[in-house]
Formats: structure tokens, sequence, C-alpha cells
């Protein structure tokens, strides 16, 4: 039997229902041999899974999910191999955390003074150790009967045109790239079902290593489209299940979408090969 490798999924420490722990157990259960734990801009679930990977015989790579965006949108990029203690990224994360809570506590401000009973405690109570952002907002002001439901709070509040919006720090996929080279790691974009082409075609050429061609959100017809893509540009392959424990109804993910031995060899030899 070929090995099962699965390079994309979330503990606590972003916004997956598991701890490291849980889910590397998990991984075995539903025979995994190799896993990445990516977390939202975070790194500090990654000692504790690497430690129980080695004791149970599942390989756990160091991974990563950052927040980063262009012209206003969203991009994910997922880095791979990278040094997790090194200086830099440790800094950046941290920086980027903080930034993000002094964020969600200036639009809880301008709730607060919209007339609505909100704190910043209320809002943390949904973030558990993710970096903070407007879902979280959005969810506590439902749990507080504020509003009827989610989008309401987008609509009439915190949209990006809402009375309470407040802009976030602006990440350039290109800075986050070569942070993630700088700390001796892979970078991807992720899912990139939900990235323009013209986009995707510029992040290749700013140096991305790869693109994540398997993904729940991907149809067969879009798999193959990525997968001709990253042959045109001779880039890696790499995906997963995106797993975050069944918040997001992918209960029954962890172990169905895998990667080939090949696509991992190849990231590994692009290791050797930026290290000589
Ligand atoms: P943030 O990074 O804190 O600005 O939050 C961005 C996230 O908020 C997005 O990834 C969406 O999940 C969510 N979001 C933004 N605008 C809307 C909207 N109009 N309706 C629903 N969700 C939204
Ligand atoms: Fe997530
Ligand atoms: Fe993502
Ligand atoms: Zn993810």
């Amino acid at each position: 039997m070929s090995m099962k490798i699965d390079l994309h999924m979330h503990t606590t420490y972003s916004d997956g229902a598991f701890s490291p722990t849980e889910l590397v157990l998990k991984a075995k259960k539903v025979g995994l041999d190799v896993i990445s734990i990516t977390d939202h801009d975070s790194v500090n679930g990654l000692k504790e899974a690497m430690a129980v990977g080695k004791e149970i015989g599942v390989e756990v790579i160091p991974g990563l999910e950052i927040s980063t965006d262009l012209d206003e949108k969203e991009i994910h990029l997922l880095a791979y191999f990278i040094d997790i203690d090194n200086d830099e990224l440790q800094k950046y994360l941290s920086f980027f955390r903080d930034e993000r809570l002094h964020r969600a506590k200036r639009i809880v401000q301008k709730l607060r003074n919209l007339g609505l009973s909100i704190t910043i405690d209320d809002v943390m109570d949904h973030a558990q150790n993710s970096a903070i952002g407007r879902p979280h907002i959005a969810n506590a002001m439902v749990n507080l009967g504020l509003i009827n439901n989610y989008y309401e709070a987008f609509e009439k509040y915190i949209g990006d045109y809402g009375p309470a919006f407040e802009r976030k720090i602006h990440v350039s996929p290109q800075s986050a790239t070569k942070l993630i080279s700088d700390a001796g790691g892979l970078s991807f974009i992720a899912h990139p079902g939900y990235v323009k082409e013209s986009i995707l075609i510029d992040l290749i050429k700013a140096g991305i290593d790869g693109i994540e061609v398997i993904h729940p959100s991907h149809s067969e017809n879009q798999i193959n489209f990525y997968r001709g893509i990253v042959n045109q540009y001779c880039l890696l392959e790499v995906g997963g299940s995106d797993f975050h424990g069944g918040k997001k109804e992918d209960g029954d993910s962890l172990g169905k979408y895998l990667i080939s031995p090949n696509n991992l060899e190849a990231m590994r030899n692009m290791l050797h090969k930026n290290s000589a």
C-alpha cells in the first residue's frame, strides 16, 4: 500500500476543533503516514504535534497557512518545512496577531459607540488561539443576541463599508513568500479555486514554489486545470483535507484528500537544491 499523505489541517492553535495531540492521534487512526499541520498564522502547535507524531509513527512536517492580501482580496499561502524557531518568522507572526487584536478592539469600540453591548472578551471567547478576525466578532454578536444571524453583522455593522469597519494590516503575498523562504521553507498558493487566474500567474512569477491542487473545494476539472499549471510552470504540487475537525462540516474529510509520494519527494528535492 502506498503512503497516505495529507498536508493541510488545523488545530486549536487556529480555528480547528482538536488539539495537536488529538489531531495526530486521529490522523494515525485514519491511516495517514505523513501529515502537516498548517494553522492560520501560527506555528505554536507544531512542537507538540511533532513530538506525538514521533512517538506513534506519523511524520509531521512543519507547516503554516499565512494570511495575505492583494488588492483587498484575501490570499492564503501554505508554507512547509519552515524552521519554526526562525526569529523573523516568530516576530512576524506575533506582530500579525497583536495587530489583529488591536484592530478587533477598535471595531468593538465602534460597536459600543453605536450602542451595542459587546466587549472584547465576548469576542475572544470565539477566537480561541487564532488570529482574531471579523468572523469571531460576528459570531459573538449572534451569541449575544445583538443581531439575528452572522450575515447581518456584516450587512449592518462590520462589512467593508459598515459603520464599525476597521482596516487590517496589509501583508502582500510577495513579502510572505520572502519570509517563508528566509525561514528555509517552501511556499504554495492555498486553495487557488478562490484566487483569480491573473493573480495566480502573478504570484507564480513572484516566486511561489507551488500550488495546492488537491483541496475539498476543488472539482475534478479544477484539479486537472491546476495540475496543468503546475506542469506548465514547473511548480510543486501539494494538497490535503483542510480538516478543521467538523467546524466547517468537514467532520469526515481527514484521510480522504491525499497527495502522492512523488509530490512529497519533489518538495524534498527542491529543499535540497535550495540548501546546496
Ligand atoms: P477579516 O480578516 O477580519 O477582515 O475577516 C475577513 C473574513 O470575514 C472573510 O474571510 C469572510 O469569512 C468574512 N466576511 C467578510 N465580509 C463578509 C460578508 N459581507 N459576509 C460574510 N462574511 C464576510
Ligand atoms: Fe481555517
Ligand atoms: Fe485557507
Ligand atoms: Zn486551511
